[in-house]
């Protein structure tokens, strides 16, 4: 049985129940894990609290913290492999993205890190008498609710750039994949990290979750989920006026002009949308497709949905299943609502069955035609290797398609005419736009986040150190 970390404790619950953890290939149980709750999560503020009032933590020095969050990144490559593997048995994504993932994680360290010692004020010129100052400080305690999708790199990012800039952080993960954040804790511990910096406390959403978001003494919440769980976030915050970042998903388009470059457009095109089966917040789940060239697209990314393997993710398929059966279920409801309005299913669309991992929900890549721009399944996210298309006439009805839902997360324009794809990143109200590339690579480097219900505040690159300080303004009479 796994224990949480609290203060530099590994500790149980207090009824000592347990969440038991899957692997989604085979529904087997692969982990138990502390049901922490209301009584841990207070431990765990008042942990973190006393540590980030503490004279040790205060006069730490910005290039120890610096220092420390390097060797993070460096402990996390040595153990990258165990990291990918375990990974891989929580989320069932193929080992070869929970390398990648490993990858992102410890570049997170090591970007943060750099930045530990370079967050400063300014000097503002006001009466000749006044010295006038701001200072950038850290918030808090900061708390981070982890989805299952991506635990590690977006327990990662968080937490690196919190600790970087002088906070203390309480993690939960999502109880399907809570053993990569326990993994990093471990890590944490092997550094002269404080204790009580880094806490760690796994339970469920509506338990642990919901002490955490309620907790008079947390300073910020940065969450990424779904919208229902990030409006409860949000609600519970606004009762204590604390600051939200808030990544909330997507339905994010590819929109490719006829004078494309069609091969690699429909390379990224099905890439962007079977990433992680499909379970990616900023996943290219919409296609939009200039009339003339739409039968020849559609056949390139038939073809290419077609050729794709799945498998458990240890055997590094092309798509591993999707996390669980509830996830399952919800992928097919939406499928049953496309099939009701009588929307056509040009690939997939069905429950794949892999040999000797009967218990795996795993869903062909699916490509679906026809739909009303209105549907549910055009505007929700899905959150499975789930593909719709629509067609448009030119530049400007491409934009109101590409703005047609409430979410604004990431866009694809796909077109060898430059000054046409500037023209779409103007007017496409999405957080990031790539033009002829979807991702660059998951640039850590870059601001992500959302327009409309997609949240907002950003994370990754340098943006998301302003979600962890605070500025304070300082007059002195001379
Ligand atoms: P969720 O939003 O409920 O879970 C995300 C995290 O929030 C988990 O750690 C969970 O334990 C926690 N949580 C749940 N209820 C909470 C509460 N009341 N208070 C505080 N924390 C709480 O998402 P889910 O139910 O796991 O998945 C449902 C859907 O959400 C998915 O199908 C997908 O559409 C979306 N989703 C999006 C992302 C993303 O990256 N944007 C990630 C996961 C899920």
């Amino acid at each position: 049985m796994k224990r949480m970390y609290v203060g530099g404790e590994w500790i149980e619950s207090e009824g000592k129940q347990t969440i038991a953890t899957k692997d989604p290939a085979t529904q087997q149980v692969t982990a138990k894990v502390p049901r922490g709750g209301k009584e841990e999560i207070h431990h765990a503020i008042m942990t973190a609290r006393k540590t980030f009032e503490s004279d040790e933590w205060q006069d730490f020095a910005p290039e120890e913290r610096g220092r420390i969050l390097y060797e993070m990144a460096a402990k996390i490559r040595e153990s990258a492999e165990e990291i990918a593997q375990l990974e891989t048995m929580d989320t069932g994504k193929p080992i070869s993205q929970a390398r990648s993932d490993a990858e992102a994680a410890a570049r997170y360290f090591e970007y943060y890190a750099g930045m530990a010692d370079k967050i400063f004020g300014e000097t503002i010129p006001v009466q000749a008498n006044i010295l006038d100052y701001t200072v950038r400080e850290p918030v808090g305690v900061t708390a981070h609710i982890i989805p299952w999708n991506y635990p590690i790199q977006i327990a990662s990012r968080s937490t690196a750039a919190a600790i970087a800039t002088g906070n203390t952080v309480v993690v939960k993960p999502a109880e399907d994949t809570p053993l990569t954040a326990l993994k990093l804790a471990e890590l944490f511990e092997e550094t002269s990290l404080p204790k009580g910096v880094f806490n760690v406390v796994t339970g469920y959403g509506n338990e642990a979750g919901a002490a955490l978001i309620h907790h008079p003494e947390v300073d910020h919440i940065t969450f990424t989920g779904s919208v229902q769980t990030g409006t409860l976030v949000m609600e519970a915050a606004s009762r204590n006026i604390v600051p939200v970042t808030l990544e909330l998903g997507g339905k994010s388009p590819n929109i490719v002009f006829s004078d494309a470059k069609l091969d690699e457009a429909a390379d990224w095109v099905v890439k962007s949308v079977i990433q992680n089966a499909g379970q990616t917040c900023s996943a290219g789940s919409r296609l939009l497709v200039q009339e003339e060239v739409k039968d020849d697209f559609i056949e390139r990314v038939k073809i290419r949905m077609l050729s794709l393997k799945l498998g458990p993710g240890k055997q590094d398929p092309d798509l591993g299943p999707v996390l669980s059966e509830k996830q399952f279920e919800k992928i097919e409801t939406f499928l049953n609502i496309a099939r009701k309005e009588n929307a056509s299913f040009l690939a997939g669309g069905e429950r794949a069955h892999v040999e000797g991992y009967e218990n795996g929900y795993f869903l062909a890549p699916t490509l679906i035609d026809g739909l009303d721009v209105k549907s549910e399944v055009a505007q929700e996210e899905i959150f499975g290797p789930v593909l719709s298309v629509f067609t448009f006439k030119d530049e400007q009805e491409a934009i109101q398609l590409a703005n047609a839902t409430p979410y604004g997360l990431v866009t694809g324009v796909w077109t060898e005419n430059i000054g046409r794809g500037h023209r779409l990143a103007k007017k496409i109200r999405a957080g990031q736009v790539f033009i002829n590339n979807y991702g660059a690579g998951g640039g850590i480097q870059m601001p992500f986040g959302g327009y409309k219900k997609s949240g907002f505040g950003r994370e990754k690159g340098l943006e998301a150190l302003r979600n962890y300080t605070i500025l304070k303004n300082i007059a002195v009479k001379m």
